[in-house]
């Protein structure tokens, strides 16, 4: 009999996983799959192919799993995604697919990011498109989702493709921010491997504005360039106490605990400090992996410090759920405002004030408003200050004619992702600012469709 509910994927118990940095989720059995692909009402115009960003051809996919033609359903999937077990983890599916899937109207919609990620899991044979060869170079600045993306699709049209990470491994955010229990690097080497068997060249610890400019590769045999640069530059407070000993930008914290496995200190060779009472400041995706990191680290308590309530968090419902189950303490309408030390500099304590939430502001969010005489302290040896990633400048700094934004995201036509310099498109939270996997993919599959047409007519 075909569920009215979503199938329960099962997942490792809180009291258990928070001493452990292996994946929470554990994935669909083949029947838990069926069974939820069996409730896919196979719409003939079907609306969750429009919520995403590179069109999976959804219901497809789904038939082929209620067939058990595993292989065929991540087949079909990578005709539009070549990341498909990283989406079907860490996509917003609940705002995008699954919001417009029509047994969503009037009860649970279809598991669709669930059923990727067993598709992707299940794929037994790889199948590697053949391609015919260009002669043509094109360059890809990083290898996050919008440039891997953008490569593995030149490739696909033909072209040969250097990509150029200024970390030592491939992935971006997917490697050196999303903690392992959410996204294993196991998964982002395989699907990164895909995109090197689709013929891409990934040339890591290669920081493009230093080592080369945008124009030294344009005059050195590369015909277009993609930059997916992301937004790494982390923000911070501008708060007295943020240089102490113990305050960490989300963006080294989570660096080092995932890329450099610090969690395994001893075996790794780079240290994280954790203390036994930790604040993580912010709302979002980000913040939600902070606290959840420093939790599996030992600390016993772990605070989430919030300047709005829970309604107006950005993180993922899913990622709220897991924190508070793992005994995150979620504390609101709060805002740091100092953070004091001990006499060897290091962290103790943060001064807070309690906010209240006044009318809507540009963001359509009510606006927090500090209430007076409200001030109040939290003991923490350790902060970690998760409130949102800005434009690094380095890949443009010395390039005037690669048009910036006052925020310094570079400036690109919404429909082809190209620059204000002839060959060079941009994609990704490059152009809009932090913002998800998926959408950062889209863009990359745009500029790669437009480099083509570019390239086809030079
Ligand atoms: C901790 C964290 C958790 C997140 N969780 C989610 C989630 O659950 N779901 C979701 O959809 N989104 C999530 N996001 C957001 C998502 O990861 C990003 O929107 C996405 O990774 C953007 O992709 P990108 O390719 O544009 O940039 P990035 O992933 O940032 O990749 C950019 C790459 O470019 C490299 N680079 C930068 N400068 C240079 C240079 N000068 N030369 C060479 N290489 C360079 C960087 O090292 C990096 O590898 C999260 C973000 C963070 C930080």
């Amino acid at each position: 009999m075909i569920s009215k509910h979503r199938i329960e994927m099962p997942t490792q118990p809180a009291e258990l996983r928070i001493k452990n940095f292996d994946e929470v989720e554990l994935g669909f059995t083949e029947e838990q799959a069926i069974a939820e692909a069996q409730r896919c009402i196979q719409c003939k115009k079907p609306k969750c192919v429009e919520g995403c960003p590179v069109n999976v051809k959804i219901p497809e996919f789904i038939k082929l799993i209620t067939e058990r033609k595993f292989d065929e359903a991540a087949k079909k999937i990578k005709e539009t995604n070549s990341l498909p077990a990283i989406c079907g983890r860490v996509c917003p599916q609940e705002t995008q697919c699954e919001a417009k899937c029509v047994l969503g109207i009037k009860g649970e919609p279809v598991s669709i990011g669930r059923l990727e990620r067993f598709a992707a899991d299940n794929e037994t044979t790889e199948t590697i498109p053949i391609i015919r060869k260009k002669n043509k170079k094109v360059a890809v600045v990083g290898a996050g989702p919008a440039g891997l993306t953008a490569a593995g699709e030149l490739a696909k049209f033909g072209y040969d493709v250097d990509v150029f990470e200024a970390l030592h491994e491939p992935g971006g955010v997917l490697v050196y921010g999303i903690p392992e229990f959410r996204l294993p690097k196991k998964i982002v080497q395989k699907e990164c491997d895909y995109i090197r068997k689709l013929g891409v060249n990934i040339k890591c610890n290669y920081v493009i504005g230093k080592i080369f400019t945008i124009d030294d590769l344009l005059k050195n045999g590369y015909e277009a360039v993609f930059m997916g640069n992301g937004a790494g530059l982390p923000n911070f407070l501008n708060i007295p106490g943020e240089n102490l000993v113990g305050v960490y930008s989300a963006n080294e914290f989570l660096t080092r605990v995932n890329l450099m496995k610090s969690y395994l200190f001893g075996k790794y060779d780079t240290p994280v400090a954790i203390s036994d009472t930790v604040a993580v400041i912010g709302g979002g995706n980000v913040a939600m992996d902070a606290c959840r990191c420093a939790k599996r680290l030992g600390a016993k308590n772990v605070y989430c410090l919030y300047r709005r309530t829970r309604k107006e968090m950005p993180a993922r419902a899913e990622e709220i759920k897991h924190a508070e189950e793992e005994k995150i303490e979620f504390r609101f309408l709060v805002n740091p405002i100092k953070i004091y030390g001990d006499e060897n500099g290091r962290v103790s304590k943060i001064e807070c004030v309690q906010m209240e939430l006044g009318e809507p502001d540009a963001s359509g969010r009510r606006r927090p408003i500090v209430i007076p005489n409200s001030n109040f302290t939290i003991d923490a040896g350790t902060v970690i200050i998760a409130i949102g990633q800005s434009a690094n400048p380095i890949a443009v700094e010395n390039q005037r004619d690669i048009k910036t934004n006052k925020w310094g995201y570079i400036e690109v036509n919404e429909q082809t992702g190209a620059t204000s310099k002839p060959g060079v498109y941009a994609g990704g939270d490059i152009v809009t600012g932090a913002a998800t996997v998926i959408l950062a993919m889209g863009a990359g599959l745009i500029a790669a469709k437009s480099i083509d047409e570019y390239l086809t007519k030079k």
